[in-house]
């Protein structure tokens, strides 16, 4: 079986380095993305002896000056960063992120040898002439026409997370999740698409399953080092 990507994003949640560290041992774990507060970026670079992958939550548009809680993807790098998350949808409602914005940031991580995580994905259909599927190929087509603007998607990973599977234990089908993704590599040819929204212990298989998927953007599940290395194994027994 491919070497599924497992990008962990543990959001402003204090996850023991301690942890993972004895859950890991001595094993390989090249297709893992650790991506923690950035308080935590310097403790968790010492995981890349496993193989792990520093990633970030954020990154600002701008190189440097009055940007006041703000960090440069020159700070990122010389933190040992080699992803980025952007435009996450919860950046988007809490912070008023914009596509441009994304654009910009996109930009900025590539220029400093970053790898950006870019997010995609639609909130609930309530139109009732169109499947929900329908609606998220449009919606993700739009976003990825203006935040890949002037991109080499060559260096880019994208993200699918429709928003209402995001933290509700709701998880879309798995026709869906193929449709959409198949829609996306067609549209954009990019190597690598992650699926997220409530990826965990009851539907890992069934998604590592899916040809086109090449990995998981995670949140909950990854604030336990133990499930995230469980899940791992088991795909690699496969
Ligand atoms: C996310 O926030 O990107 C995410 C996929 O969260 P969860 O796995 O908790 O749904």
């Amino acid at each position: 079986m491919k070497k599924f990507i497992f990008a962990c994003n543990f959001k402003m949640n204090n996850v023991s380095i301690e942890e993972y560290k004895r859950v890991m041992g001595e094993d390989d774990y090249s297709n893992v993305i650790l991506c923690p507060n950035f308080c935590q970026l310097y403790q968790y670079a010492e995981l890349k002896k496993n193989g792990v992958f520093l990633g970030a939550q954020n990154v600002s548009e701008y190189n440097n000056g009055a940007y006041t809680g703000e960090t440069s993807a020159d700070m990122l790098k010389n933190a040992g960063v080699d992803f980025c998350i952007v435009g996450h949808s919860e950046r988007k409602k809490y912070n008023f992120e914009t596509l441009s914005q994304t654009n910009l940031k996109i930009k900025k991580l590539i220029e400093f040898g970053i790898t950006p995580i870019v997010c995609v994905g639609e909130e609930l259909c309530n139109n009732e002439t169109m499947s929900q599927t329908e609606y998220a190929k449009r919606y993700v087509l739009v976003e990825l026409k203006e935040i890949l603007q002037d991109i080499d998607i060559s260096k880019v990973i994208v993200a699918y997370e429709p928003i209402w599977a995001i933290g509700t234990g709701k998880v879309a089908g798995i026709e869906h999740i193929k449709e959409v993704i198949d829609a996306i590599k067609k549209y954009a040819e990019v190597e690598f698409v992650l699926y997220g929204g409530s990826f965990g212990e009851s539907n890992f298989e069934q998604i590592a399953a899916i040809d086109c998927v090449d990995g998981a953007l995670i949140g909950g599940a990854s604030l336990k080092p133990e499930l995230i290395c469980k899940m791992k194994k088991k795909l690699e027994e496969k």
